[in-house]
């Protein structure tokens, strides 16, 4: 299997190179030059596997031969191994046609971890095979760092700095970052906002002497593998309901469009899914897209489910290219005209091959709210405010149409516990492995918001480690 950018002028990569480069050298996103297919027998012949044998079966035609299967199976048992629910993504039947899947039953409660505890070993596998290492940096809001953390701790070829706002992040989303005693795990708190720590991750990028010195790498959500991964919770969902003999929905609250994509490469391999519902908050850029055939960015305002308040979905890019007929050098135009002007509009006939596959769907605060009072009272679960805006979203869906539809449920309750008091008068507990997490000691280093404080501090760790 090889990959291709979406914008055309990048080169042809294998798994390996693809994982470490996250974005092509053109500024596109790598895909598959081909999609592989599941037959309808073996979609039958795979009912009633375990989640890791199954996760290996969909997984193993996008590596090539960059991983020897041995060591992938091993890599997928561990990754899945981390969750605290022998069935990885159970699901509920919430209504006549309605079921959530519940992503969260990872080490840091959100559906990421479904991707990074792979991705990490993986990473890791691939560094030690070339002999190499890298120092990944990234910036955090919340959810991610602490997935990425989880993912890459202890791994001999890796050391990670996350930059997080100081004081303005919750403090469960914290203390999962800075409890970790790993030696390879480094936290700043960063005397600025979450834009100044992209800011500052993003200058380190640019700082060529700092990022080639130092190996610096990143794992976020552009990259193919995450993706890749998270196609296996699709076809679970599908196997689960009856397929290949009996279609179904997806209805997937979304942000970079990460987690809806890996759905669409569901479909394409062969899935019989018959539509996607794209649910999002207020910052409905892509809702308005699915409505309008214009793709229009807005100013984010903060919203109850913080994980999709986003401007633009940077993966969006690689559904674009197949809209586009795969002309790499026709989207790296519409591209660099959306980045210049702010809007780029669909050709009738593009909209139109949209809406076949998805449908927009948006909730304001007020309508998660009622959501998740609405389930409680129904059902007696406990939901998040993500996890409520697929529920809506597929509760609405499935009154129009008679396939099942399934709402994806990204995070743990216990992880948005404000807003789920608010909405019900119960606080949601920890799940028993983090029932110590608020007296657990913490480490963190405190830094301004300065680049050159930054990259001295990173500079001074990783010395230290190599004369540990
Ligand atoms: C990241 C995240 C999302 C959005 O996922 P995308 O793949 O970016 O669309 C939704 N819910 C939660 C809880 C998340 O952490």
């Amino acid at each position: 299997m090889r990959y291709i950018s979406t914008r055309g002028a990048a080169p042809m990569l294998s798994f390996d190179e693809v994982l470490l480069a996250g974005l092509a050298s053109d500024g596109g996103l790598y895909v598959p030059e081909s999609w592989p297919q599941i037959s309808a027998a073996e979609m039958r012949r795979w009912r009633g596997l375990s989640y890791a044998d199954l996760a290996v079966r969909v997984m193993a035609p996008f590596l090539g031969d960059a991983v020897p299967l041995p060591a992938f199976e091993r890599m997928v048992r561990d990754a899945y191994g981390t969750f605290d629910h022998p069935a990885i993504v159970p699901m509920k039947q919430l209504g006549e046609r309605l079921w959530s899947m519940e992503l969260f039953h990872g080490p840091t409660l959100a559906f990421k971890d479904l991707a990074l505890q792979l991705v990490g070993r993986l990473y890791d596998h691939v560094l030690a095979s070339h002999n190499a290492r890298v120092t990944i940096v990234g910036a955090t809001s919340g959810d991610t760092g602490s997935a990425a953390i989880e993912a890459c701790r202890d791994r001999k070829s890796i050391e990670i700095f996350i930059l997080h706002p100081e004081g303005r992040v919750s403090p469960v989303q914290r203390r999962q970052m800075t409890t970790v005693p790993s030696k390879n795990v480094h936290n700043l708190a960063v005397q600025g906002s979450f834009d100044d720590c992209q800011d500052l991750v993003k200058a380190m990028f640019n700082d060529r002497a700092f990022r080639e010195t130092y190996k610096l790498g990143a794992v976020n959500s552009i990259n193919w593998a995450r993706i890749m991964a998270q196609i296996v919770y699709y076809v679970r969902a599908g196997l689960e309901l009856g397929a290949p003999d009996r279609a179904l929905r997806f209805a997937v609250p979304t942000g970079n469009f990460g987690n809806v994509y890996a759905g669409y490469v569901a479909r394409q391999m062969g899935l019989p899914i018959e539509k996607f519902v794209v649910a999002s908050n207020r910052n409905d850029i892509l809702t308005r897209l699915f409505e309008t055939g214009t793709m229009e960015i807005h100013g984010v305002e903060p919203s109850l489910s913080p994980s999709m308040d986003i401007q633009v979905s940077s993966n969006l890019e690689r559904l674009l290219f197949d809209l586009y007929g795969r002309d790499g050098k026709a989207l790296a135009a519409e591209m660099e005209g959306f980045r210049k002007g702010k809007s780029m509009s669909l050709s009738p006939a593009r909209h139109k091959a949209a809406l076949e596959w998805f449908q927009g769907f948006r909730l304001s605060d007020e309508g998660t709210l009622a959501e998740i009072g609405r389930l409680h009272r129904l059902t007696g679960e406990l939901i998040d405010p993500h996890s409520a805006i697929g529920i809506a979203a597929a509760a609405e869906a499935a009154k129009a149409g008679d396939t099942p539809v399934v709402a994806l449920a990204t995070a743990h309750p216990a992880k948005f516990a404000e807003a789920v008091k608010r909405a019900t008068g119960i606080e949601p507990a920890l799940p028993p492995a983090l029932a110590d997490l608020m007296t657990r000691p913490e480490r963190l280093e405190r830094l301004p918001n300065d680049l050159n404080a930054i990259e001295a501090h990173i500079k001074q760790r990783l010395a230290e480690e190599v004369h540990a």
